[in-house]
C-alpha cells in the first residue's frame, strides 16, 4: 500500500459513513486507513470449537454456538429494561440478553435464521444465558475470512451504541487488506529483519489482525512491537545527537587543583565504584564541548552529593560559577552546611540563598555573583529570581528533580549566552531502560551501589492491634538515645481527615510519651513554613526525640541519629513513597528499623506493596514492582513524553523488546549517524515522516 492510501480519511472506507467515521475518530483516534491498520486487537478468541447448548457447563469460558432466535421480548424490572431472546439449537434452549442498544438490536435481529453466537454464559434459574453475545449470521460467517484465532478489538460504550461492534471493525480491517492488496511498505531495513529473523511487515500486520496460529501471532506481535520501539529509540537518539551538535556548552577541559586537591586530601571516604563511574561519565560530558544534560539516579543514601560536589569542583577549575538548587529550605541548608564543611580548606566561596535570606545579605550575594567572586550558590527556588544574575554560570545542579517543573529549569538556562551544563539528581528510581525512553534527550547515569558498611534497615509489617508493642519498642529505642519518625499519610482530597488522623495520632503518642522525658515535634501541611522549619530544626538538633509528621519529611532530610521510621496506615502509601520514607533512617551507625503499620483489611495490591518493602531494599527492584502495579501512567513525565501512545508495545511488559530495540537503534546510528547509507534508506525515510508528524514530544525540550 503506498503512503497516500494509508493517509486516506477513514470516511472513505467501504462500510463507514460520516457518522461512524466521526465516532471512530472521537472514540479510538482512528482518522485514517493507516490508523485503522494500526488499531490492534487486545486479545484473540479461539473459535475452533462449536458447542451445543446441552453441552454447556457452569463456569465455562467463552463459547461459540450455532442456533436460532425463536422469540424476542422486552422485560421490564423496576427501572431497568432488558431485551431477551430465546435461542435454541437441536439440543436445547438458552437466553440471550441485552441491556444496551436494545432498539438497534430489536430492529436488526432476524428471527428463525441461523446465527453463530459467541460469548460468556451465565447460569441462572436453571437456564443458561449469554449477555451481549457476538453474533453473526451463519450465511455471513461462511463468507468471511476465517482464521482459528478471532481478534477482539478494544471497544467503548459509544462504539457499541453506534453499532460498531467487534465484527464491524474486523470487517473494516479485512476491507482494508482487500483494497491494499495486502502490500505494505516495510519500514525496517532488510539487514535488521534478517539479523533478527523478523516477519515482513505485511505478514506481521495480517497475522496481528487475523492470526493463522498462536506461533504466527507471537512472531507478528514481536515484529510490530520491535518496529514501534525501534523508531521511538531512533527518534530519541537522533534528538540527543542533534542537541549535542547544536547546543554547544562550555568545554571544561582542565582538571585543576580544586578537583585534584580535594580528591587527594579532603575526600572523607573512598568513593564507591558506582560513584567513580558516574564522575567519569560527567567528566566526559563536561569536556566534550556539548552542553551536558544528565540525569543522575541514585537511591536515597547512595551518595549523590559528593558527585555533585566533584562536578562543581571541575567547573571551578575551569573558572566557572556553579549553583545547586534544592526543593526545600531545609535541604538547601543541609547541602550548604555539608558542602561548606567539605570544602572548608579549599578557598571556595559558598553562599546560601533561600526565601528567608535577609535583604541586605541578598544584595551582597547578588553583587558577589555578578562580580564572579562567588563560586558556588546553594539555595531553593530563590535562585531562579530575576535578580539572581551570574557572571558566568557553567554548571547548574538540581536536586530531587521531581519537585521542579520543566519551565523552571529552562529559566536557569537563560542566565548566560551559552546554557550551563545541567545535572539533575533524583532519588526516584526508574528502571533504566524506561528512564532512557522517558528522558530521551537526557543522558542517564545511575549510582547502583550503596556506600560500604551500611546496615540493612530491618523492615517489618505490624497490625494496628500490636500498637502497644510498637510503643514499647519506640520507648526502648528513645531511651537508647535514638530518634523516631512517625509518619501519617497525606491525601489531598481529604486533607481535613488526614489532619484529624494526624492529630489523634499525635495525642495518643503524647499520652504514651509524656514530657519531660520525651519531647515531640509535629510537622504538617497546614503549618506556616516558619513553624515547620522551627519544628524540623528542633528534631535535626536532637532537641526532640519523636517527629510526628505527614509526608512533608519525604524529601532528603538527613538526621543520622534517627533510626526508627514508623509509617502509619502504610497501605495508603505508594511503593516509591514508602521507599523514600524508609530512606530517612539507616543514615547513622546504629541499627535502623522501619515499621509499617496497617489495619487488618488489605487489598491485594497493598499486600504486594508491604511484602515488597519487607523483602527488599533495592530501589530499582521496588520501582519495577511499582511499575507493574501501577503501570507507567503514574510515572512522572510519562504523560507528556508520548511514550504512552504506543500502538502495540507495552513499555512495562515489553521491556526486553525495548532493550533489544534500543541496542539496535544505537548500533545503527553509531555506524550511520546521518542515515546516509543505502542500506538504511528506509530508516531515513521513516524517520523523516515521524519527525514531520512530531510523534514524540519530549519531556524536556
Ligand atoms: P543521597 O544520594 O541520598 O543524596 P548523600 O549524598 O546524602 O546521599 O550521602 C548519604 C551519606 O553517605 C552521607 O552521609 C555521605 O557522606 C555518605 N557517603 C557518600 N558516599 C560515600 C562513600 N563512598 N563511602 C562512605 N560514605 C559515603
Ligand atoms: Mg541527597
Amino acid at each position: 500500500m503506498n503512503a497516500n492510501l494509508l493517509q486516506t480519511p477513514i470516511d472513505y472506507l467501504k462500510g463507514i459513513g460520516p457518522n461512524r467515521a466521526e465516532i471512530l475518530r472521537k472514540e479510538i483516534g482512528v482518522h485514517t486507513y493507516g490508523d485503522l491498520l494500526n488499531f490492534f486487537p487486545n486479545r484473540y478468541l479461539d473459535k475452533t470449537r462449536f458447542y451445543k447448548i446441552a453441552e454447556l457447563e457452569r463456569n465455562s469460558a467463552e463459547v461459540q454456538i450455532v442456533g436460532k432466535i425463536v422469540h424476542l421480548r422486552t422485560v421490564e424490572q423496576k427501572k431497568s429494561k432488558r431485551l431477551v431472546a430465546d435461542f435454541v439449537d437441536e439440543t436445547g434452549k438458552m437466553e440471550l440478553v441485552w441491556f444496551r442498544g436494545q432498539k438497534w438490536i430489536r430492529e436488526n435481529l432476524k428471527l428463525n435464521t441461523p446465527y453463530v453466537i459467541f460469548g460468556k454464559t451465565n447460569w441462572y434459574n436453571g437456564l443458561f444465558s449469554m449477555p451481549h453475545p457476538d453474533m453473526e449470521l451463519v450465511e455471513d460467517y461462511k463468507k468471511q475470512l476465517r482464521t482459528a484465532m478471532q481478534p477482539v478489538y478494544p471497544s467503548t460504550e459509544k462504539l457499541g451504541k453506534a453499532g460498531i461492534t467487534n465484527r464491524v471493525i474486523s470487517r473494516c480491517v479485512q476491507q482494508l487488506f482487500l483494497e491494499s492488496g495486502g502490500k505494505f511498505l516495510d519500514p525496517l531495513p532488510p539487514h535488521l529483519r534478517e539479523e533478527l529473523h523478523l516477519l515482513p511487515k505485511a505478514e506481521a500486520l495480517f497475522n496481528a489482525h487475523f492470526p493463522k496460529s498462536q506461533e504466527l501471532l507471537a512472531k507478528a506481535q514481536f515484529r510490530l512491537k520491535f518496529e514501534e520501539l525501534f523508531y521511538i529509540q531512533v527518534q530519541l537518539l537522533m534528538k540527543n545527537l542533534i542537541r549535542k551538535q547544536k547546543i554547544k556548552g562550555f568545554p571544561f577541559e582542565a582538571v585543576g587543583s580544586y578537583f585534584s586537591d580535594f580528591y587527594r586530601d579532603h575526600l572523607p571516604f573512598d568513593l564507591t565504584n558506582a560513584q567513580k563511574k558516574v564522575i567519569k561519565e560527567i567528566r566526559q560530558d563536561l569536556g566534550s564541548g556539548a552542553q551536558m544534560n544528565r540525569l543522575l539516579q541514585g537511591d536515597v543514601g547512595s551518595g549523590k552529593t559528593i558527585v555533585a560536589l566533584m562536578s562543581v569542583l571541575l567547573a571551578l577549575d575551569n573558572d566557572f560559577q556553579t549553583c545547586i538548587m534544592a526543593p526545600t529550605e531545609i535541604l538547601a541548608i543541609q547541602h550548604y552546611n555539608g558542602i561548606s564543611e567539605l570544602v572548608a580548606d579549599l578557598g571556595i566561596t559558598v553562599r546560601l540563598l533561600t526565601g528567608s535570606t535577609k535583604t541586605s545579605e541578598r544584595r551582597e550575594i547578588h553583587a558577589a555573583l555578578e562580580s564572579g567572586e562567588l563560586h558556588l550558590l546553594i539555595g531553593t527556588h530563590a535562585l531562579l529570581e530575576e535578580k539572581v544574575q551570574f557572571k558566568n554560570l557553567g554548571l547548574a545542579i538540581i536536586d530531587e528533580q521531581h519537585r521542579f517543573g520543566v519551565a523552571q529549569r529552562a529559566r536557569l538556562w537563560k542566565k548566560n549566552h551559552l546554557p550551563p551544563h545541567v545535572l539533575v539528581m533524583t532519588a526516584t528510581p526508574i528502571p533504566r531502560t524506561l528512564a532512557m525512553s522517558l528522558y530521551g534527550d537526557l543522558d542517564v547515569s545511575v549510582i547502583d551501589e550503596l556506600p560500604p558498611g551500611r546496615k540493612e534497615i530491618k523492615t517489618v509489617h505490624r497490625y494496628d492491634s500490636n500498637r502497644l508493642k510498637v510503643f514499647k519498642f519506640i520507648r526502648d529505642e528513645v531511651r537508647k538515645g535514638r530518634q523516631v519518625y512517625v509518619v501519617y499519610p497525606l491525601i489531598q482530597e481529604s486533607e481535613s481527615m488526614d489532619y484529624k488522623d494526624l492529630m489523634d495520632g499525635y495525642e495518643s503518642i503524647a499520652r504514651e510519651f509524656p514530657m519531660p522525658e520525651f519531647q515531640i515535634s509535629i510537622v504538617h501541611g497546614q503549618m506556616k513554613p516558619a513553624d515547620k522549619d522551627y519544628e524540623m530544626d528542633r528534631f535535626v538538633k536532637g532537641e526532640t526525640q519523636i517527629m510526628v509528621a505527614t509526608t512533608v519529611i519525604e524529601v532528603g532530610v538527613n538526621v543520622p541519629n534517627a533510626s526508627v521510621m514508623i509509617i502509619e496506615s502504610a497501605e495508603r502509601f505508594g511503593l516509591s513513597q514508602l521507599h523514600q520514607l524508609r530512606g530517612r533512617v539507616g543514615r547513622g551507625a546504629d541499627q535502623s528499623y522501619c515499621i509499617l503499620m496497617t489495619g487488618h483489611k488489605l487489598s491485594n495490591d497493598s499486600k504486594t506493596r508491604l511484602e515488597t518493602m519487607v523483602r527488599t531494599a533495592d530501589g530499582f527492584e521496588i520501582a519495577e514492582v511499582d511499575l507493574k502495579l501501577r503501570g507507567p501512567g503514574d510515572l512522572m513525565g510519562t504523560q507528556q513524553s508520548g511514550i504512552l501512545n504506543l500502538k502495540i508495545a507495552d513499555i512495562v511488559k515489553d521491556n526486553d523488546i525495548l532493550k533489544t530495540a534500543r541496542h539496535h537503534a544505537l548500533q545503527l546510528l553509531k555506524e550511520d549517524p546521518n542515515l546516509e547509507l543505502e542500506k538504511n534508506r528506509v530508516v531515513k525515510f521513516t524517520y523523516s515522516q515521524l519527525v514531520k508528524e512530531k510523534t514524540i514530544w519530549n519531556y524536556i525540550s
